[in-house]
């Protein structure tokens, strides 16, 4: 008989050989807000239709074909929740902590719900790990948000991230910029697609980020968004670029840079990943929202934050994850000899082998070896006997043993088909 169900289009089950990197990933957010004074705040998955309606601005995609809404048996419209600075902000009001000392730092990790067209990268429910920071204008805060998105990724030991940065300007100098994009852009209205003559009516900024090829010719010599901003938004502008100079944290600028959210104001950002192309190439972003809890019919209030991927981010996890069979490490510095000799054993056998001869705590160098994914350490010089016996232990189940020397290379192979590497 078939089985009665399957699971459906763009989700996924996130299976145990894949649970590290979704715990490193989440550990880390925890740590790194915890640490800057940020508190986890957890909202519902779904939410009235109209609190998506009304911040994502009726033009964007999210809300003209991507939410999963449904009337409730109450015939109340209900949405499961495409994104988190919404939800964030209303629970601020609700629960009162507009009232309290400000900015309100608030970080949040769970899954989110858009319905997309299913591909590489692009899920019906993805997960975000998200942050923001209410009641403050201050440009420090884009560049203490920015620095904390930054320091997950760094803390993740993911190489290849670059940063890229704009300001989208705010209600005093955005019209302007909008005459001059459809300006610039009008003469050409003809070759563009439908979907991107509707953006040239209603949010023009979203033709930078169309992804149509007759689009993107344009794209290169459009209206910059920096060469339109008012006094305010330029000197914001120069706060945050000083910021991350002063932060140590290397930035792209990129004047095509926009959000695909309508109530986003000045500073806008993504973190972009080397190995994805195209139009998947965005392992998160974010930005000033100054204008979303007016919208939303609250107390004009301001806010920035990021949301950042974590499937993506955990894909790119998984594919680096091609670290060392073999992670060698001398006990005490009489053994490292051997060690080298054992090393070289396996090497010869085609095993990738690092050897760690520097000084330090075993525990370390064991903490060592599983950042970089090894799978087995080889630990020569911790039995009393260590001429003919060294211990293998395995990093992923936490499992020793002690073995003679003659049979090293035999118990490797045994252990490395035992515990085969997570991206195989
Ligand atoms: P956004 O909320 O659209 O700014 O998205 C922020 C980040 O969330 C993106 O850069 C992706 O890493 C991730 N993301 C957004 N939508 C999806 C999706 N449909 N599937 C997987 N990841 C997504």
């Amino acid at each position: 008989m078939a089985p009665v169900a399957q699971r459906p289009r763009g989700t996924q089950d996130i299976l145990p050989a894949e649970q590290l990197y979704w715990q490193e990933m989440t550990g880390a957010g925890d740590a790194i807000a915890t640490a800057r004074g940020y508190q986890r705040i957890d909202t519902p998955i779904f939410e009235a239709t109209a609190l998506f309606v009304r911040s994502a601005g009726e033009t964007s995609d999210v809300v003209t074909k991507e939410m999963y809404t449904f009337p409730d048996r109450g015939g109340r419209s209900m949405t499961l929740r495409p994104e988190g600075t919404a939800p964030v902000v209303r629970a601020y009001f609700d629960a009162g902590l507009d009232r309290e000392r400000q900015p309100v730092r608030l970080y949040y990790i769970g899954p989110f719900f858009r319905y997309d067209r299913p591909q590489a990268g692009r899920h019906r429910q993805f997960h975000q790990f998200g942050v923001e920071v209410i009641g403050d204008a201050a440009p420090s805060l884009d560049v203490e948000v920015i620095a904390l998105g930054w320091r997950w990724f760094a803390s993740l030991k993911l190489s290849g991230v670059s940063l890229q940065v704009n300001s989208i300007g705010d209600g005093a100098c955005r019209p302007r910029y909008r005459d001059a994009l459809r300006d610039y852009y009008r003469p050409y209205l003809d070759a563009l697609s439908e979907q991107d003559r509707s953006r040239f009516e209603r949010n023009p900024l979203r033709l930078l980020d169309s992804k149509d090829p007759d689009a993107v010719a344009l794209q290169a010599s459009a209206p910059r968004t920096l060469d339109f901003l008012c006094d305010a938004c330029r000197q914001a502008f120069e706060q945050v670029e000083r910021g991350l100079q002063q932060g140590g944290i290397p930035y792209v600028v990129n004047p095509r840079l926009v959000r695909g959210l309508d109530y986003y104001t000045r500073t806008a950002f993504e973190f972009w990943h080397e190995s994805l192309l195209g139009a998947q190439n965005s392992l998160g972003g974010g930005g000033r929202y100054d204008g979303l809890a007016a919208d939303l019919g609250y107390r004009d209030t301001p806010g920035v934050g990021f949301a950042l991927g974590l499937d993506r981010t955990a894909t790119i996890l998984k594919a680096a994850d091609i670290g060392p069979a073999i992670y060698a490490v001398a006990v005490d510095e009489s053994a490292s000899r051997l060690m080298q000799e054992l090393a070289e054993e396996l090497r010869r056998r085609g095993l990738a082998v690092i050897v760690d001869v520097s000084s330090g705590r075993l525990d370390a160098k064991l903490g060592r070896a599983s950042k970089m994914h090894a799978r087995l350490a080889l630990l020569v010089g911790l039995q009393e006997d260590a001429r003919d016996h060294v211990t293998l232990r395995d990093l992923r189940l936490k499992k020793q043993e002690s073995i003679p020397r003659d049979r090293l290379l035999s118990r490797v192979l045994e252990m490395l088909a035992a515990a085969p590497a997570v991206s195989a």
